[in-house]
């Protein structure tokens, strides 16, 4: 079976997911190649989780074992919470959204919300604000309720998708 070409959408994808960039954290070196996690000779498909954008370099180091599998599958993994997308604190607000049941909310300070501004605008999380306020200074002092959307939970899954394949 000869190796048909990886789908320009889908090489796409890879290399934003890594900026462009090889994917390992302290290389980050800018001409860089898709590889496969699981071998092409083994796996002979193109797949989303199997790919990953590497140097040359780590491309080798990779074929040659000296950097594994499971190392690469943790790099992209972590590649889906860096970049200029949330912040720590905000996936973290959202995996205990997430694994708490059902109807349950956290509390957030109202004048703290600056740090949660982009998962609020990608609509990952719902604000549910009290009657009334209390104000300190002018700072708002009350807490809002953060709830998990269906939109921030289909987030989360995709990245519990990534983590498992
Ligand atoms: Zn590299």
């Amino acid at each position: 079976m000869s190796r048909p070409h990886i789908p320009e959408k889908l090489k796409r994808r890879v290399l934003i997911e890594a900026g462009h960039r090889c994917a390992i954290p302290k290389c980050r070196y800018p001409h860089v190649v898709i590889h496969h996690i699981i071998p092409w000779a083994k796996c002979k498909e193109h797949k989303y989780k199997n790919l990953i954008a590497l140097c040359p370099n780590c491309h080798a180091r990779a074929d040659k074992g000296e950097i594994d599998r499971k190392s690469l599958r943790i790099y992209k993994v972590n590649l889906s919470y860096a970049h200029d997308k949330f912040s720590r604190l905000e996936v973290d607000i959202l995996f205990i959204l997430y694994k708490e049941p059902g109807s349950s909310s956290l509390q957030f300070p109202s004048f703290m919300m600056i740090l949660i501004n982009r998962i609020l605008d990608a609509e990952y999380i719902d604000v549910k604000r009290p009657q009334s306020s209390v104000e300190i200074s002018g700072m708002n002092m009350s807490p809002v309720y953060l709830f998990l959307t269906n939109k921030g939970r289909e987030y989360i899954d995709s990245l519990e998708t990534d983590q498992r394949n």
